[in-house]
């Protein structure tokens, strides 16, 4: 161990330990803390990346709603193009009890884009998307995979605030995934996470439960695409952020093997 650690370790090591300690881990498997140092030497490139690969899904056999390359009629050059085509969108009725359109925010050059289902409150308030008490628990989960949050892309499915936080209906979803289709069309991330059954759902077009969907790495149009529980399940439900710090890893995998 150096006499001076470096500043930025101690941040990602302290954002590990808050993940972990919120996720009711307070020990530690010998073995995992040797996976876990096998894996940091591999992200930093000291050492061969694991060689256990994670199961790729099987091709969806329903038809997609989204065409396997991106059709010219949703090349848009930047996304402010994509928000400015949005406009004073009335296109649904979630347009009614919005205070904001929520488009997303982050690093245009995202290698990593996060889409979740839709604005709550606090996002609807400010405009952002998961700046609420998800929004602080996805922060942290993007630490804890040694990124920090400037570095990521953030959205979601659909850009108005369903009443009541409720699930978007179909025809919200139909009306404004479109733009989301459009974003990462510009946006053209390595690597998708898709926060929660709507956006895993919509990406994917399939109806599967996300139980299913997570725990695999499926398509979407060159990205992988990562499946796993919304940060407002985690909130209700701490013990699944178990399994969301295996999704987490297979995301810092994926980014550090292209
Ligand atoms: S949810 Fe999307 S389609 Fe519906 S009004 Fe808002 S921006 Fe328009």
């Amino acid at each position: 161990m150096p006499d001076h650690p470096d500043p930025a370790l101690l941040e990602q090591l302290k954002a590990h330990l808050e993940y972990y300690a919120e996720s009711g881990i307070d020990r530690f498997d010998p073995k995992a803390v040797r996976g876990a140092l096998r894996l940091a030497a591999s992200v930093r490139g000291e050492g061969k990346s694991p060689s256990r690969r994670p199961q790729q899904s099987e091709p969806s056999a329903q038809a997609s709603l989204f065409a396997e390359s991106v059709p010219e009629s949703v090349r848009d050059s930047s996304l402010e193009e994509v928000r400015d085509d949005l406009g004073d969108c009335q296109r649904c009725k979630l347009c009614q009890d919005r205070t904001h359109i929520v488009f997303g925010a982050g690093n245009p050059q995202a290698r990593l884009v996060f889409v979740g289902e839709g604005p709550g409150a606090e996002e609807d308030r400010q405009g952002l998307p998961f700046v609420g008490r998800a929004g602080q628990l996805l922060t942290r989960m993007i630490e804890a995979i040694q990124m920090r949050r400037d570095e990521v892309y953030i959205c979601n499915v659909v850009k108005c605030r369903p009443p009541g936080n409720r699930t978007p209906q179909e025809d919200e979803v139909t009306a404004c995934s479109p733009f989301l289709e459009r974003q990462l069309a510009v946006l053209q991330p390595e690597v998708i996470c898709c926060l929660g059954l709507t956006a895993a759902q919509t990406l994917l077009q399939v109806r599967t439960p996300i139980g299913r969907l997570r725990g695999k790495i499926h398509s979407f149009r060159g990205a992988r695409l990562v499946a796993t529980y919304h940060p407002a399940y985690l909130l209700r439900n701490p013990p699944a952020k178990r399994e969301v710090w295996e999704d987490l890893k297979r995301i810092r995998s994926l980014l550090s093997s292209s």
